[in-house]
């Protein structure tokens, strides 16, 4: 019987033959941009099944033809991403940017509509609501905690439900910890299928990713990542990655051939390297989450944490969609300061330990202020509506010693003033 092995095992292995380079223990980069064909034969025979004349065989491994086509360092990261999310392929690409906006391109043509969940980060919000209108794409978005009842309504009113093509998803949004329930967004976008052609659910997996949260066994069909955080997780590199069934990957690669927006061989090596470490990392950042939001949440100059681990049966739908979709609370915690942007600014500014920054899944603690940084973009009646107020900061826990997080956070609150009273005192 095979042993099938877990995929931290298999991140210092898989995919990698020590003997085709040197007997080296770890892949080396291969900075080349074309490799060296054996006969002319062999070109012939890769370039057919680049250019789809032919399908692979069966034992056959597709050819290194030229860097923005194929790289090892490219093809066995892709190899070992497949295996946390339980995914057929993988392209990677040299940011998550340049994923979306890859797979929004592919799937996408004038006069479809795309529905998305709100807030969506904020490139991928620019690229929806900048790009993909200009080149005829109809966009919807919709709410927090909207029902299934509510988008059907949408997608009906829209007139536009015949060419519905895809909903797109954020699920924790950023940076509230919002949940959309990805199984309802299956069922309603088979419900609008047409003539078996059914709308793709696409879910950019960044906060809970690649680790807490497999999209895909709840029907979605596309997992896009911003490899730039946990799983790069260091601050250190921008990647991206998509994840899905070979059919969709491939012609999501075919596009990266010719947008050549590829995953570069040291960027590739260098996730390869942070994969090693990935679910150490995330499992301790999460581990030092959990004790942060809990202190957090009794802290009197704290208003609201949304942070999962702190859901319960009471939150209802949240807590549901959070039993069934997420296995860890994850890394990132958002708390709202008593008061507004000045105890907002005050709190980051004090700051030691914690970095002032934005990003986020990296081995340092890193906090922002979502409203004036990477929610700015957002018309402010509607940064209400999606909870992202004056006073709330964005954490991302990092795998420093716990109780030196909790100083730090602890005497930048003490920095914060004392709550004012509702009323003054004085004038009674
Ligand atoms: C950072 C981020 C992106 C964009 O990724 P880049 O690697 O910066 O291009 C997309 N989605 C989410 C949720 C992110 O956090």
């Amino acid at each position: 019987m095979k042993k099938i092995f877990k995929p931290e095992t298999l991140m210092m292995s898989h995919g990698y033959r020590p003997e085709l380079s040197e007997g080296s223990v770890k892949c080396p980069i291969f900075q080349t941009s074309t490799f060296v064909f054996n006969k002319a034969e062999d070109g012939k025979s890769f370039f057919e099944v680049a250019y789809g004349l032919r399908e692979v065989g069966a034992d056959e491994h597709p050819g290194l033809i030229y860097s923005r086509l194929n790289n090892p360092d490219m093809e066995i990261l892709e190899d070992r991403l497949t295996l946390w999310d339980g995914a057929e392929a993988c392209a990677v690409f040299e940011s998550g940017m340049a994923a979306i906006a890859t797979a929004l391109f592919e799937f996408l043509s004038p006069g479809d509509l795309l529905l998305f969940s709100n807030p969506l980060y904020g490139g991928t919000s620019h690229f929806v609501h900048h790009v993909l209108t200009k080149f005829g794409v109809e966009v919807i978005g919709f709410k927090p905690h909207a029902t299934r009842e509510e988008l059907e309504k949408l997608i009906i009113e829209s007139g536009k439900s015949d060419r519905l093509k895809m909903i797109y998803l954020e699920t924790p949004a950023n940076p509230t910890n919002d949940l959309v329930d990805i199984e309802m967004c299956r069922n309603l976008a088979d419900q609008f299928h047409k003539e078996g052609e059914k709308p793709l659910v696409v879910v950019d997996n960044t906060y809970m990713g690649p680790l807490w949260q497999h999209p895909l066994k709840h029907g979605a069909d596309l997992v896009l990542y911003s490899a730039t955080k946990y799983i790069g997780g260091h601050s250190d590199v921008i990647a991206g990655a998509s994840l899905g069934s070979k059919e969709l990957i491939q012609r999501i690669k075919t596009l990266r051939t010719f947008l050549g927006n590829m995953i570069a061989p040291h960027t590739g090596w260098l996730l390869m390297r942070s994969l090693e470490t990935l679910k150490l990392r995330m499992e301790k950042q999460a581990e030092n989450a959990q004790v942060v939001a809990q202190r957090l949440a009794k802290h009197p100059k704290i208003k609201n944490v949304h942070y999962l681990g702190l859901l319960t049966p009471l939150d209802g739908k949240d807590y549901e969609i959070y039993q069934k979709q997420c296995s860890s609370p994850g890394a990132m915690v958002s708390l709202e300061l008593v008061g507004g942007e000045s105890e907002a600014f005050t709190f980051l500014n004090n700051l030691k330990i914690v970095k002032l920054a934005v990003s986020l899944g990296s081995t340092e603690s890193l906090a922002q202020h979502p409203a004036s940084m990477t929610h700015a973009g957002i018309d402010p009646q509607e940064k209400l509506e999606y909870g992202i107020t004056d006073s709330l900061v964005r954490l991302s826990v990092g795998v420093e010693h716990v109780e030196d997080l909790w100083w730090d956070l602890e005497q930048a609150l003490e920095a914060v003033p004392e709550p004012k009273l509702e009323f003054d005192e004085a004038m009674i």
